[in-house]
């Protein structure tokens, strides 16, 4: 117990490691430390880097897509949905798992997985 409360305040007083997020939607004072970091006034940590390998948000190349399907049935979330007439998928950002099992079982490579993990939105679209 006392372990814990010393770690505790010890934590209390250390500079954050991280970066402050979400920039884009940031309250008064993140902006603030932004603003010092352009000035040179503080410093920002270099971002962590991804991974080799890793499977971020999926990118879909529609002109490759031959609308085999395979992908919608391969995916554990149904996150890629079949539009058979026009022979083409439509890709659910916000059911997928991540798991790249479509672009895995992809003929013609119309899926790849990317490095991108910033997917938090308000917007489910
Ligand atoms: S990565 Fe997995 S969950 Fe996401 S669309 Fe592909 S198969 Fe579905
Ligand atoms: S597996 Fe590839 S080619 Fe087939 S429907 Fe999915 S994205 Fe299109």
């Amino acid at each position: 117990m006392f372990g814990m409360a010393k770690e505790l305040l010890r934590q209390l007083f250390k500079k954050p490691f991280t970066n402050l997020f979400p920039a884009k939607r940031a309250p008064g004072s993140v902006k603030d430390f932004l603003k010092a970091v352009g000035e040179g006034k503080k410093k920002l940590n270099p971002p962590v880097p991804v991974p080799e390998g890793y499977r971020g948000k999926i990118r879909y190349y529609r002109d490759k897509c031959i609308g085999c399907g395979l992908c919608t049935r391969v995916c554990p979330a149904e996150a890629v949905v079949l539009i058979p007439e026009e022979k083409k998928i439509r890709y659910h950002m916000s059911r997928c798992c991540f798991c790249a099992q479509c672009v895995e079982v992809c003929p013609v490579k119309a899926l790849e997985t990317t490095q991108e993990f910033l997917l938090a939105d308000y917007k489910k679209s």
